[in-house]
């Protein structure tokens, strides 16, 4: 064969700090860097509130979406309401506010004028939403009541921001809803929890467990939180989407009432849920690795990349088929990077920075043999394939790369769980940045010194574990239950 001229690319002198230069381990530089480099998100000059940029705000559009197509065949519906909050509203229920209380902002004015009466920006939104329930439940008939919104909210967080998983102003769904019977709230938080557990395993790839939270640690106002928990390969825990039990708590609050279908008055029983802006953090955290993003493919925008390698004597050539097969693939948002001032390996980079599944390599010998070059971003694995086979074999690579990702994450989880008796044992597994599963007993003061002395490790969630005659790891008294500990986000 006689060689060939490459076109010729203007020198990029900065590729080498495009890519990540942080080791996972290093994990809050590597996952700063990971944010701003793959061009996730940006810092603004309001402290501790981050843009979305397109395309993790696209993959929090389909976590919407896939979100909503469940919610929906469970009888939600969503809808919007104001985001400012009265004062007067905000304080009605007790624990709800003393929890809230020192995290809410205030809009005290509006232009030169001072207003009578000041109003809360939402950190939640019960306090606005449950007067209109009680305006608008009346009888048994109007029951169950599921409302929904797609909103951010903001707690002026004192905490150091870490993107995507502790921000002042945050994304999320918050679904607020009105039972009949304590049977019926306590099945539909089965119902929901599970409809995100299956966004969350089917779509994001992500293992997580369901687990209750201790009386220290639920929500302020509810009888009992449950929540799904995910750990990181850093041995944090992330706290998911949740499910919050009020009871009867907010409606005695908030007077809502209904007459049951024997003529008799009754309060509602309620629950909350909502999954957020988190879960994005959480999915970049688990799959991603050194060379930059890693998505399942089901949460990628597009999801294959073609690079065409080009020479001036077949560029025409290569081009017009890298189009035909951008065009075959269209099912997969595939894209061609015809970018001429770029040398394929920078682009080869970019893209896995990026976190693009699949990149498909073309030139003008593949072309020549009815091949190309298709790698996979998770595992760096690069294969040549036939022209006519590629459809088939994108659909396979894909599936299996979505599956290999849950279980990655399964297989971290469950390597990232130890049981122990011992509080010592237990301080030593999260230094080695893993998670303990402890008795305890439910005194809070047993929760506070473990808190003290881990250095901030907690009681996060409950195990299904059944307890026998166990001490608490703490103060060595009958332990009630076992807990998994570990530092969270
Ligand atoms: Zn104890």
């Amino acid at each position: 064969m006689k060689a060939k001229k490459e076109i010729k690319t203007e020198k990029v002198s900065k590729q080498k700090e495009l890519g990540l230069t942080a080791d996972k381990d290093d994990f809050t530089e590597w996952f700063t860097q990971l944010m701003i480099k793959a061009d996730l998100a940006d810092y603004t000059d309001v402290s501790g509130c981050i843009i979305f940029k397109p395309s993790s705000y696209a993959m929090w559009e389909k976590i919407k979406s896939e979100t909503d197509k469940r919610f929906k065949k469970l009888g939600v519906k969503n809808c919007s309401f104001p985001m400012l909050i009265p004062e007067k509203y905000l304080t009605k229920e007790k624990e709800h506010v003393k929890g809230f209380a020192p995290q809410v902002a205030w809009v005290t004015e509006a232009g030169e004028s001072k207003l009578s009466e000041r109003l809360a920006i939402r950190p939640t939104s019960e306090t606005i939403m449950y007067p209109s329930y009680s305006k608008w439940i009346r009888s048994w008939r109007d029951l169950p009541l599921k409302l929904n919104q797609w909103n951010s909210v903001i707690r002026w967080e004192f905490a150091h921001p870490v993107p995507f998983f502790r921000t002042r102003e945050f994304l999320w769904n918050e679904l607020h809803t009105v039972l009949a019977t304590e049977k019926d709230a306590l099945q539909e938080g089965e119902d929901i929890l599970e409809a995100y557990d299956d966004v969350g395993t089917n779509e994001m790839a992500l293992y997580g467990l369901v687990g209750k939270k201790t009386e220290k640690e639920k929500f302020a106002g509810a009888i009992s939180s449950t929540k799904i928990h995910y750990i990181l390969p850093n041995g944090r825990i992330i706290e998911g989407p949740c499910f919050h039990y009020d009871g009867q708590n907010f409606s005695k609050a908030y007077d809502i009432k209904f007459l049951n279908e024997n003529g008799k008055e009754q309060y509602g029983f309620q629950c909350t849920y909502a999954i957020t802006t988190r879960m994005l953090g959480t999915m970049f955290a688990m799959h991603s690795d050194e060379k930059g993003l890693i998505i399942p493919p089901k949460m990628a925008p597009n999801k294959i990349v073609i690079i065409p390698i080009l020479f001036d004597d077949s560029k025409e050539k290569v081009l017009k088929k890298a189009g035909e097969i951008a065009k075959d693939l269209e099912k997969f948002d595939a894209f061609v990077d015809s970018r001429e001032n770029y040398k394929p390996g920078f682009k080869f980079n970019e893209w896995e920075l990026k976190g693009i599944p699949l990149r498909i390599e073309i030139g003008p010998r593949d072309l020549d043999k009815g091949i190309v070059v298709i790698a996979r971003r998770d595992t760096s694995e690069k294969k040549e394939v036939k022209i006519k086979d590629i459809n088939k074999f994108v659909e396979k690579a894909l599936e299996e790369m979505q599956n290999s990702l849950l279980e990655k994450s399964k297989k971290l989880f469950k390597s990232k769980i130890e049981k122990t008796s011992s509080f010592d044992e237990l301080k030593k597994l999260i230094e080695n940045k893993k998670v303990g599963i402890v008795p305890m007993c439910k005194n809070v003061e047993c929760e506070d010194k473990l808190k003290a002395e881990t250095k901030g490790a907690k009681a996060v969630f409950i195990s299904e574990d059944k307890i026998k005659n166990e001490k608490c790891i703490i103060c060595k008294k009958k332990a009630e239950y076992f807990v998994y500990c570990g530092k969270v986000y």
